[in-house]
């Protein structure tokens, strides 16, 4: 468990901000898992955020930052540095054996539709994990949601009553028309797929939460899990204006959230933060927690500040994802 220990700011920032909400049950409806050898690139070693993580890493991560808690999640790879998408999925799939875990099934567009009919009977997953990465177009920064699944994987996901978990494309993520109006069309087309909209739509900064939430729809088959997002306004946004029992909560660990910084908005973009980025000279450093912890103190404040309540908390953190991914324990 890499660089896993909470200093004394952290144990401030948990007993201050977050534990007095923080429900003692929790689904993370937005976890991964990374298996080195199923990578293949020589710059890989030279990412920090690159390194192993099996299932007893991120359950360690959910013990140490959530003591009083009890912890599942909706586990996924990681499709970084030349991903064989086989062996990871094998790999998570095998790794997922606690009856309350879940875990989704990485996929390319390209992937042949009988191909993944195979995978999805073979391992009986909860979830497609698609990536805008893997985009079939030449500017992924623009794809559309359907440029990175295919409509025949969302008729599979359909039939077989799965999850998906879009990370959509585009600048302003789900504050761009053309991300509302497709995602408008696949809940009515596709009734029985789960749409779950990542990072709250890829909303990292308030005017995207904003602009996304005059064009959203709510509906049955669509939810927004609130993973790596540590803009307070943005959850402000969230909670007064969208359905509360359609929000998942999520953290994106361990890999990409469990590194000391945050995702921080300048002014309309948004980007990884951390304290070698914002060393004063004079060797005054800055004393960054968890990426987590900036999201959850952040989400738990909105909260309190939208008086949205004890019961609505405890929705969001494990009861919809409890009636979503059919979990037993409550
Ligand atoms: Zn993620």
């Amino acid at each position: 468990m890499k660089n896993g220990h909470r200093n004394d700011d952290d144990l401030f920032i948990y007993e201050r901000e977050i534990r007095p909400w923080l429900p003692r049950r929790i689904f993370d409806a937005h976890s991964h898992l990374l298996n080195a050898t199923d990578h293949d690139d020589d710059q890989a070693a030279a990412d920090p955020f690159f390194y192993q993580v099996d299932m007893k890493d991120l359950q360690a991560w959910w013990q140490l930052l959530f003591p009083n808690a009890k912890v599942n999640g909706l586990v996924m790879g990681m499709p970084v540095y030349n991903c064989d998408l086989d062996a990871e999925n094998r790999f998570v799939a095998e790794s997922v054996v606690d009856a309350e875990d879940r875990f989704s099934l990485m996929t390319r567009p390209e992937m042949a539709p009988e191909k993944l009919k195979n995978e999805i009977e073979k391992y009986n997953p909860a979830g497609l994990k698609p990536y805008l990465t893997f985009a079939t177009v030449a500017d992924k920064q623009q794809a559309r949601i359907t440029d990175f699944i295919s409509e025949e994987q969302l008729q599979l996901a359909n039939d077989f009553g799965l999850a998906v978990t879009l990370h959509v494309s585009k600048p302003r993520g789900m504050a761009d028309p053309e991300n509302l109006q497709d995602i408008s069309r696949l809940i009515r087309q596709y009734p029985k797929c789960q749409f779950i909209l990542a990072h709250c739509g890829r909303c990292f900064i308030v005017p995207n939460m904003a602009d996304a939430l005059d064009g959203l729809p709510t509906a049955e088959n669509l939810w927004i899990d609130t993973s790596a997002v540590c803009e307070t306004d943005v959850f402000l946004e969230l909670f007064s204006r969208y359905d509360l029992s359609h929000i998942l909560f999520g953290t994106d660990l361990v890999n990409a959230a469990a590194f000391r910084g945050r995702y921080a908005q300048l002014g309309l973009s948004w980007h990884v933060v951390t304290p070698d980025m914002v060393t004063r000279q004079g060797g005054l450093s800055a004393r960054a927690t968890f990426a987590v912890y900036e999201n959850v103190r952040a989400l738990l404040r909105a909260a309190r500040f939208c008086q949205i309540g004890k019961d609505n908390i405890q929705n969001i953190f494990y009861r919809n994802a409890a009636r979503l991914f059919k979990l037993t324990s409550t």
